[in-house]
């Protein structure tokens, strides 16, 4: 009779769906139902990993030259990650297939594949789901926890942005510019889950000198484009433990917000 072994344990059992999911060893058990912790900071910085690459695959198909090297660069920043998450944080086969099948049913839903147009607009979007995992982190990595995971974060932003910059020189609107939010919002509910409550407000720096209270990027760019007219602002978060000149830190500016989203501060460059 046939029959079907544990990968990580060699228990073997006559249904292949009970050899995924063995249990009969610590070993399994961690693999297999691994704790909240690990699996949610697994699941965010693998779920955004996978549509980098995804993306990254198709723009590395598409095009020549420069673009493809800088889609090379994507994968290559993409697949450290990879690796060192097998070291950090490890999961089971079955729970990282069921994730990534998630996520490519959820790019496959929101876009049709294969248009230069997608691409570009694709790029957009998941240079601010990097920035999310970023955002989660800054905290930790502000006070030292983790340098490696903040090195190889910052090489997968810088790696997109390039890519985003070589397939759109001119900086110009993609036709598919419009469905940007809509598909961020997919995205992200797919790769962090529903908010289970709403998301704590985070401080930006918008070009360097405009601070802004907002419960997310895309709800600060909203701002911004609303107040002051900016159509594509440079965006960075800021811990909230960080100190200004002044003495406050940049959770102060938060109790400064009339509402939320709000600009609180402008400094002059
Ligand atoms: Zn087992």
């Amino acid at each position: 009779m046939k029959t079907y072994q544990c990968p990580y344990c060699g228990q073997a059992y006559r249904h292949p769906g009970m050899a995924k999911r063995c249990m009969k060893k610590p070993l399994c058990r961690a693999l297999n139902a691994p704790n909240g912790r690990i699996r949610r900071e697994w699941e965010i910085q693998a779920g955004t990993v996978t549509i980098a690459l995804f993306i990254a695959s198709a723009a590395e198909d598409q095009s020549e030259g420069e673009s493809k090297e800088k889609a090379k660069a994507v994968i290559a920043a993409c697949d450290q990650i990879c690796d060192r998450l097998r070291e950090t944080l490890p999961v089971g086969k079955r729970v990282a297939d069921a994730q990534a099948q998630r996520i490519l049913d959820t790019a496959a839903r929101v876009w049709g594949i294969g248009k230069k147009a997608m691409t570009v607009h694709l790029c957009e979007v998941i240079i601010n789901l990097i920035c999310d995992v970023e955002d989660h982190y800054r905290e930790q990595w502000r006070e030292g926890q983790d340098q490696e995971g903040k090195r190889l974060w910052t090489l997968l932003g810088k790696a997109v942005d390039s890519l985003y910059d070589a397939l759109n020189p001119t900086n110009g609107e993609c036709d598919e510019s419009w469905r940007t939010p809509e598909a961020y919002e997919a995205l992200r509910l797919t790769i962090w889950g529903p908010e289970k409550e709403a998301r704590a407000p985070s401080v930006y720096l918008a070009n360097d000198r405009i601070w802004v209270v907002a419960r997310g990027r895309a709800e600060a760019r909203d701002c911004l484009l609303r107040e002051l007219g900016l159509v594509r602002p440079k965006l960075g978060g800021v811990a909230l433990g960080t100190v200004l000149e002044d003495g406050r830190t940049v959770g102060d500016l938060v109790s400064l917000a009339p509402c939320i989203p709000a600009i609180v501060a402008r400094t002059t460059a």
